[in-house]
């Protein structure tokens, strides 16, 4: 809880962070080289201390100057600030330049494990990309990234994280004035779909091979130097992308701006603005105040997935082959994979969370629909209907209040035993006693997720009295989402009438 004062100073004491920035090595025309702009009051509101200690960082000095350090106001040694180029389809419609508008990557560090990360600050002022932004972020959208890129990670989700938080001490001007913020996230890296199209609209194959070659040795190391490794490239991101997909549904995530420019090439979960949990299970569900016509859906994603890879598939398809037509043929093979990777990855998903094992039987395919059909009937909470199930699970003999529990989250609590007696007689002919299989299916349906009305509560302390206690609890629990926390049984609860979140904003 240190104030620094509102100065750029560079010091000279050994770096608590040893960068070694790979990305400003790239040419001139990959990014703006930027000083994130100073800000008065920092106060650092959260430092995720197991975070740095895993990235090899000094946790004790960026605990102790964290202020100064996460708001931007003193840059580190080795740090190289850089705004990165970007373009992106937004909701269908290709803008050549974004870029980053309100964040500037302060480099990179190599983990003890040899894995590279960045460090990135959003919300630390304007660069050459913000077009008419102010390049600053809001207490509540950093808080909301915070919490739920943590509860991913703890959920087994490839994502970004959350290194820090500060609170700036200065207003932000959106529909009402609010208190100013600043994230530090920590990436694979921030390279997207939306990377490569930038390059792509400018007809700039060079620059599109230099990018692709980056990130194959960052990324997909195995694909370095091979023979047509471009569409190899293709497929490999499909493959991530296609699991992170099937991953997200299996937790109910709804990202809510699947635009290009929002999507990794290194597979994992990033930029959390209008994203929310499902609670009753329907398909059609969006939360995202600006989505209107559902194209960001819950059940869409898979879709838009595969939208955006051939999109990506099209900035490779000069170095794919050197005939035009040849090189469409072979993005569009890669692109049509990439629904048979999602189908394979769903399958695996939907399996383990209804404790079926390897083993399978025809009938499986029509056991998993008639399931997420009832629920969907039911108005069934998705998260709470799989782990009683899970419950349910542990008894073969059919334990009547683990079977009622589950009943009784369906509208007709009757409705259950037909499916219930089907799922017993399957899983019988599985290999894996009661015990285990629950125990598997525990460790797959978590008991928490961020559900949308704990989280807004949590940013409405925060924002509106300065509390963060709540904002503190939430992320307590949801680091443990496959632990029944029996103290912490009001966050696993759907909410209540009334209490239904029905909109989420885009933190911008
Ligand atoms: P997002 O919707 O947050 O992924 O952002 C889309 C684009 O808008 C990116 O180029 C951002 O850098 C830019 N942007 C979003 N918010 C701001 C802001 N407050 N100031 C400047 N640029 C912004
Ligand atoms: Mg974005």
């Amino acid at each position: 809880m240190t104030e620094a004062a509102p100065t750029l100073t560079k010091r000279s004491d050994p770096a608590p962070i040893a960068f070694d920035n790979s990305y400003a090595r790239l040419p001139a025309n990959f990014f703006t080289r930027i000083e994130p702009t100073p800000v008065t009051a920092p106060r650092l509101i959260k430092f995720n201390r197991p975070l740095a200690v895993e990235m090899g960082l000094d946790a004790d000095a960026l605990e102790r100057d964290g202020a100064a350090i996460f708001s931007g106001n003193r840059l580190l040694p080795g740090s190289e600030p850089i705004a990165m180029a970007y373009a992106g389809h937004q909701f269908g419609q290709f803008v050549p330049q974004l870029g980053d508008g309100r964040a500037i990557l302060l480099g990179e560090v190599v983990r003890p494990d040899g894995e590279r990360r960045d460090i990135q600050l959003k919300g630390s002022g304007q660069t050459p990309w913000s077009r008419r932004g102010d390049g600053r972020a809001a207490l509540g959208p950093v808080l909301r990234e915070y919490i739920v890129s943590e509860a991913m990670h703890a959920l087994g989700i490839p994502t970004t994280r959350a290194l820090a938080a500060v609170t700036t001490g200065q207003p932000v001007y959106r529909e009402t004035i609010l208190p100013g913020a600043i994230f530090t996230r920590v990436a694979a890296s921030h390279i997207r779909v939306g990377t490569f199209q930038y390059f792509a609209a400018r007809g700039d194959t060079d620059s599109i091979r230099v990018l692709a070659d980056h990130v194959i040795g960052r990324h997909y190391p195995e694909l370095a130097g091979t023979d047509g490794r471009h569409l190899k490239l293709v497929d490999a991101v499909a493959e991530r992308q296609a699991r992170l997909i099937a991953r997200w549904l299996g937790v109910g995530f709804i990202h809510g701006v699947m635009n290009t420019d929002n999507m990794a090439v290194s597979g994992e979960t990033i930029d959390f603005g209008p994203c929310a949990f499902m609670d009753v299970y329907d398909p059609r569900t969006v939360f995202s105040s600006i989505d209107q016509m559902g194209r960001y859906a819950y059940g869409n994603q898979p879709l838009i997935g595969q939208w955006n890879i051939a999109r990506f598939a099209e900035t490779l398809l000069p170095l794919i082959h050197e005939t035009p037509d040849e090189a469409v043929d072979l993005a569009n093979d890669a692109v049509t994979r990439f629904m048979e990777r999602f189908q394979e990855h769903w399958k695996t998903v939907i399996r383990a969370k209804l404790g079926l094992s390897e083993h399978e039987e025809d009938e499986d395919t029509d056991l998993i629909r008639a399931f997420l059909a009832l629920l969907h009937a039911q108005k069934a909470d998705f998260t709470l209907a799989f782990r009683r199930l899970s419950d349910a699970a542990a008894d073969e003999g059919a334990d009547e209040g683990a079977d009622a529990a589950f009943a009784a989250l369906l509208d007709d609590p009757l409705a259950a035993a037909p499916w219930l007696i089907r799922w017993r007689a399957r899983a019988l002919r599985d290999n894996r006693s009661p015990g285990e299989r629950a125990a598997a299916m525990r460790s797959v349906n978590p008991a928490f997720i961020p559900r949308n009305h704990k989280v807004e509560e949590a940013l409405a302390a925060a924002t509106e009295d300065g509390d963060f206690s709540l904002f503190e609890a939430l992320n307590g629990v949801l680091s443990r989402p496959y632990e029944d926390q029996p103290a912490f049984a009001a966050y696993a609860t759907p909410p209540k009438p009334g209490e239904e979140v029905l909109q989420t904003f885009c933190g911008t």
